[in-house]
């Protein structure tokens, strides 16, 4: 059986043409699945019988198989998927005012390495194909009932590390026959794995850059990410500059505050000198506490005075607020929790 949720539709109507269909079915079939939810043959009327038929025993349009579900007092929602081959992935629905945004994962652990994250704890065990990433919005569609409006692909794994099937995800969630998700409502974030903005920047799609800094120095990025070894903060710097200038986009550094490794008024200016003049914004993350490791957070009221300190040198910034928190909610929490316990 072929996976439907692999396809580009460009794929796809290549496929239908292959099999002697009319290729512009594709867009049909991509609006029962995608616009309506609709994954049975069976129900997608406006296609003919000979195709229903076809479908029905070629091409799988199976959700991916829910292990665990939990729901935080605020609703955000985690799933624990169940992939074919036995490894376990978490999908996470957060509900704002502006929308339903889901964390997709992209890979089956990670291998950055980053010494206060959960997702590095279990090495990278493969990359997610375009179907897995794609499913992993139809699922939470499917599953929770509710329109997804926003995409972050900020879940375990390094989207960068695994660029062309991010790219070929992007692709069709962005299509007009599909889910339709803008541009701007989709965020890729990356450790900065450097070659590889440069080509997010050419990328005909413009959706949203973050590099995850969380330092304002290479002497404090290099303990926290080993990736800052191979690439340091002056290149990454530049690359980020580029990409602001090829894209026209503002790009996010996200921060996460570290109690007493880079939450000083001293590494606030630094920061600020750091990243002064390129069209970014700074997020402020608080830390969501790992067990295995010793890191903590930064308290509210030194978060507060880091934030202000930012703002005070032109720098835009803001704190973000925790969601799910009770439900080990963000970086790969509720899967170490499951692998490490099963
Ligand atoms: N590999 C990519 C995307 C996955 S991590 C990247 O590094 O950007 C998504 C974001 O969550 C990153 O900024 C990451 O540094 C951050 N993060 C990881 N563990 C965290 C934790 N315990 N608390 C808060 N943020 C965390």
């Amino acid at each position: 059986m072929k996976k439907f949720y692999n396809w580009t539709i460009e794929e796809l109507k290549n496929y239908l043409i292959d099999n002697g269909f009319k290729g512009f079915s594709g867009d049909q079939i991509f609006k029962w699945v995608y616009e309506q939810n609709v994954i049975d043959p069976e129900e997608m009327t406006n296609i003919n019988k000979d195709l229903r038929a076809f479908l029905k025993d070629n091409v799988s349009f199976d959700y991916l198989e829910v292990t665990k579900k939990q729901i935080a007092k605020d609703d955000t929602q985690k799933y624990l998927f169940k992939l074919n081959d036995g490894h376990v992935i978490e999908t996470v629905l957060m509900k704002y005012e502006y929308g339903n945004s889901v964390c997709v994962t992209s890979q089956v652990g990670c291998s950055m390495g980053c010494s206060f994250c959960a997702s590095g704890i279990i090495a990278k065990k493969r990359d997610l194909s375009v179907a897995e990433l794609v499913n992993q919005v139809a699922s939470i569609q499917h599953y929770s009932g509710e329109k997804v409006t926003h995409i972050v692909v900020m879940g375990t794994g390094e989207p960068f590390d695994n660029y062309d099937n991010v790219m070929d995800f992007i692709r069709v969630i962005n299509y007009k026959h599909s889910f339709q998700i803008g541009a701007r409502h989709i965020s890729v974030s990356t450790c900065g794995i450097i070659p590889r903005i440069y080509e997010y920047a050419r990328e005909v799609i413009k959706s949203n850059l973050a590099i995850s800094l969380h330092a304002p120095n290479d002497e404090i990025r290099t303990k926290l990410m080993k990736i800052n070894k191979v690439y340091p903060l002056k290149d990454l710097i530049k690359a980020v500059q580029d990409y602001t200038e090829i894209s026209g986009r503002r790009v996010t550094f996200e921060y996460i505050l570290l109690k007493g490794i880079n939450d000083d008024v001293t590494h606030a200016n630094e920061l600020s000198d750091l990243i002064r003049g390129i069209n970014a914004y700074v997020n402020l993350i608080p830390y969501n506490s790992v067990n295995e490791f010793g890191y903590k957070k930064t308290n509210p009221i030194k978060a507060k005075k880091f934030h202000e300190q930012l703002e005070k040198r032109g720098i835009n910034a803001t704190l973000r607020r925790e969601l799910g928190s009770g439900i080990d909610a963000a970086c790969g929490q509720l899967r170490l929790k499951k692998e490490v316990t099963e």
